[in-house]
């Protein structure tokens, strides 16, 4: 089974790059930069630059993490997770924040995403079938679901989409785009709606998250044009919507599941999942043994891994179990 990883997590602190490193290690993927000149070929995910940002720029965010992931695995250890009948139904309100026609995505596009989003939160995406058979048991609904928000923060009607006209090419990890000051669109309140925003990233990135405990005025996720939804502009390998997946099991604090590092200490604070060295990247073939995860290997078929849109297909029942701390605790404000 898993190599139970949780006894790891302290080293993390020893380990991560001192504050001059840290800002220096992350530099390149917070300033603003230039659209890439064609769609990227492998994944790439700004949500642990950000991270790393805000922990040197808020100086209270270290300390409600902390507080946060004790409350989680208090959670987990007493079994204190979401055990509602049904599903919990989160309002989302999607931002297109575009400068030409093709960035302004359709309606359609937007609810091909949503779509995706259900299938994949409630474990009924058919290509769950490439779980290799040592995993299937471990396949699990997370027991959520996503609908476009019906009411604005006013209570009047919506379609759960906005539109913003930008004279930005293009956007970096640096929160520009969830600000109306810097050519973005302020987030609708946070403690009540999914926020995500859809515009052309620099940097290769195909989106990133904020965790939980971070500022409100930025809490959401964001997610690149083309590799959102299943229609319209959404460009191969990342044309199933799952970006927006992975983005999304960073909000409710899904770590990478390598852990972050690259030398096997690296944890993801779920028990479930083998540890893994590295991303793993396109579509690998199993088993793909690091770390002496031998004989099944790394779980590349995970959505909090860094494979093609059609190479993920599942969580585990340790990261919803996670997830579901999350929804039950720092995020409880949010759905019904
Ligand atoms: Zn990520």
């Amino acid at each position: 089974m898993a190599k139970k990883k949780s006894s790891k997590s302290k080293s993390r602190g020893t380990k991560k790059p001192s504050s001059s490193q840290g800002i220096a290690a992350v530099t390149a993927y917070v300033a603003d930069q230039p659209p890439a000149t064609a769609p990227p070929k492998i994944r790439q995910c700004g949500a642990m630059a950000a991270h790393f940002r805000l922990l040197e720029a808020d100086p209270g965010f270290r300390s409600r993490q902390l507080n946060l992931e004790n409350a989680v695995a208090r959670r987990m250890l007493t079994g204190m997770v979401a055990l509602k009948g049904g599903p919990t139904t989160i309002p989302v309100v999607v931002h297109v924040v575009f400068r030409t026609a093709a960035e302004n995505i359709s309606d359609a596009q937007i609810k091909s995403q949503i779509a995706a989003l259900n299938k994949d939160y409630r474990a009924t995406n058919p290509d769950k079938s490439k779980v290799p058979a040592v995993w299937k048991g471990l396949v699990t609904d997370v027991n959520v679901q996503f609908a476009l928000a019906t009411k604005d923060p006013k209570g009047k009607a919506t379609s759960g989409i906005t539109r913003t006209l930008t004279t930005r090419t293009s956007f970096g990890s640096n929160d520009s785009v969830k600000s109306a000051a810097t050519g973005g669109v302020n987030a609708w309140p946070t403690n009540k709606y999914l926020n995500i925003w859809v515009c052309t990233l620099g940097g290769g990135l195909l989106g990133y998250a904020q965790f939980p405990g971070g500022p409100a005025a930025t809490d959401g996720v964001v997610i690149l044009n083309t590799a959102f939804g299943t229609t319209g502009t959404a460009t191969v390998p990342f044309n199933l919507g799952r970006s927006a997946t992975h983005e999304i099991g960073h909000w409710l604090n899904l770590r990478h599941i390598w852990g972050d590092t690259e030398h096997c200490e690296g944890t993801d604070f779920v028990a479930d999942t083998p540890n893994a060295q590295q991303p793993n990247f396109g579509k690998p073939t199993f088993p793909h043994v690091t770390c002496k995860n031998g004989p099944n290997g790394d779980m590349f078929v995970n959505y909090m891994d860094y494979v093609d849109d059609a190479a993920m297909v599942m969580f585990t029942a340790g990261q919803v179990a996670r997830m579901s701390a999350t929804l039950a605790g720092p995020r409880s404000t949010i759905g019904n």
